[in-house]
């Protein structure tokens, strides 16, 4: 048996990295997935691979931080398939890496943005079709920089601490009326974002920030996007009835040192 079976699901950031394997995964377990980003190569490709593996799954296109794309997004969906049951709001971008005091003001500004304001603006209408209807999951992707800091990433860590913050603020004011929302926290993942980053920090030679980033985890290699997947999936299933406002933490230990 399936957890999600029968369950409409949002994802956000879906064409690529993390947001395409809870898609993948979301579809795996049962629900028919409405993927949507910015980037339609990358969202549609995703869409394929679901629908090729056997699962349902239909592209929309939108950017989260523009409030009119997120509303059709959300009226989409509802077109689509009658209901939005589940959400993970996914879609971020790493940002200027630099020192807080040379952080650019439209690298700041562009940032908070995406991986903030979309994130409150995907929560906000997913909330005002879920809460009258008594029922729904709701998951924000945050990071471990929105548990503790990072240099150069100043940007960053500002939105992902920010995001703990709405999942928690959503959760205590939507638990009554039966919706959960949670936060996961993947530490360094392998995704298509730290390649272009480690790249970025060290051109020519990535490995040498790869090496770095597997020794942050006691674990001792980075995260691969399905282990953020299979989290998303179980947050957002029944099995986790009684989590909410919960930031859960998938990083292979390395905030635990
Ligand atoms: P990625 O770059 O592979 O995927 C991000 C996706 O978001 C892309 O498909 C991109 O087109 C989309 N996107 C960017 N801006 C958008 C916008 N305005 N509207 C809609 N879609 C947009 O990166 P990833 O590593 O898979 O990151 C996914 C999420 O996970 C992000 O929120 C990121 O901050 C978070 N995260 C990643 C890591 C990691 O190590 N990779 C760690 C912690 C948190």
């Amino acid at each position: 048996m399936t957890t999600l079976s029968g369950k409409i699901a949002l994802v956000t950031g879906a064409g690529s990295g993390i947001g395409r394997k809870s898609a993948a995964t979301l579809a795996r377990e049962g629900a028919a997935v409405v993927v949507s980003d910015v980037n339609e190569e990358g969202g549609r490709e995703t869409v394929d691979i679901i629908t090729g593996a056997g699962g349902e799954a239909h592209f929309i296109a939108a950017d989260v931080s523009s409030e009119e794309q997120v509303d059709k997004l959300i009226a989409g969906t509802l077109a689509q398939y009658g209901a939005l049951d589940c959400a993970h709001n996914n879609a971020g971008i790493g940002g200027p890496l630099v020192d807080l005091a040379d952080y650019p003001t439209d690298g700041f500004d562009k940032i908070i943005s995406i991986n903030l304001r979309g994130v409150f603006l995907c929560m906000r209408a997913e909330l005002r079709h879920m809460l009258p209807l008594g029922t729904g999951a709701i998951v924000n992707t945050a990071s471990t920089f929105g548990l503790v800091a990072f240099p150069q990433a100043a940007g960053y860590v500002a939105t992902k601490h920010a995001v703990i913050g709405l999942t928690k603020a959503g959760a205590i004011e939507s638990a009554a009326a039966g919706v959960r929302i949670n936060a996961v926290c993947p530490g360094a993942i392998l995704t298509p974002m730290v390649e272009e980053q480690a790249e970025t920090l060290s051109p020519g030679a990535p490995d040498a920030i790869f090496d770095v980033l597997n020794s942050l985890a006691p674990i001792g290699r980075l995260g691969q996007p399905q282990e953020i997947g299979e989290a998303v999936a179980w947050l957002l299933s029944d099995a986790a009835s009684f989590v909410t406002g919960s930031a859960m933490v998938v990083d292979g230990g390395w905030t635990a040192r």
